[in-house]
């Protein structure tokens, strides 16, 4: 499988575009700066098919209705309990001091579903902590997707914000340390680790 990051917006959020011996890909998290998701997506002529969000933040969707008018076929995908983060806006506009656009989305993920297609499968686990809805996206039992519920260095997601819940997030931990120990961990924000490399600062 091949991995495109690219680090966007206010926060540099990470994006992955994901393909497999395909013309059409997966986009993780577009958050913002469609003209670099396009560039990529030029240079490896690439189609997206769908649009698969960790959580609904505004830092994780803001490139989706850019790339919707480019691509009108592509779905966008994000669990139930975050679709309250892409018309609810208040909170966040008032955090950046402009506007957000409403996003709209076409598919619901379920814990354990597998998504396939273009040469790619995926598991989505369903990670409530930093949001109700947070999923992370395991890709060959050995490529996990973790948003903003794990990062490298020991760090996990914030649970103060609305919505939060520092108990689901123990949980979601608990269960996601429980995967495999080889397993790579590309976070929403930062640089990529391990799970091994996660449980030493765990220890
Ligand atoms: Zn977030
Ligand atoms: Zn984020």
């Amino acid at each position: 499988m091949n991995i495109v990051n690219l680090k966007l917006g206010l926060l540099r959020t990470n994006c992955f575009i994901v393909y497999n011996e395909s013309s059409t890909c997966w986009i993780i998290d577009p958050g913002d700066e469609f003209s670099k998701i396009e560039t990529e997506l030029n240079k490896f002529e690439l189609t997206p098919t769908k649009i698969l969000l960790t959580h609904g933040h505004f830092d994780h969707i803001e490139a989706i209705n850019d790339i919707k008018n480019k691509y009108p076929t592509v779905k966008v995908f994000i669990h139930k309990n975050d679709i309250p983060f892409l018309t609810n806006n208040e909170t966040w506009e008032m955090y950046l001091g402009r506007p957000l656009k409403s996003t709209a989305y076409d598919e619901l993920l379920l814990d354990n579903q597998l998504l396939e297609g273009d040469n790619l499968q995926t598991k989505v686990i369903h990670t409530p902590g930093h949001s109700p809805g947070s999923v992370c996206f395991l890709f060959d039992n050995t490529i996990l997707f973790s948003g903003d519920t794990v990062f490298a260095c020991g760090s996990i997601g914030r649970t103060d914000l609305w919505k939060s819940s520092f108990a689901d997030m123990r949980s979601s931990l608990k269960r996601i340390f429980s995967f495999v120990d080889n397993l790579i961990i590309y976070p929403g924000h930062g640089a990529n680790t391990t799970l091994n490399d996660e449980r030493e600062y765990r220890l």
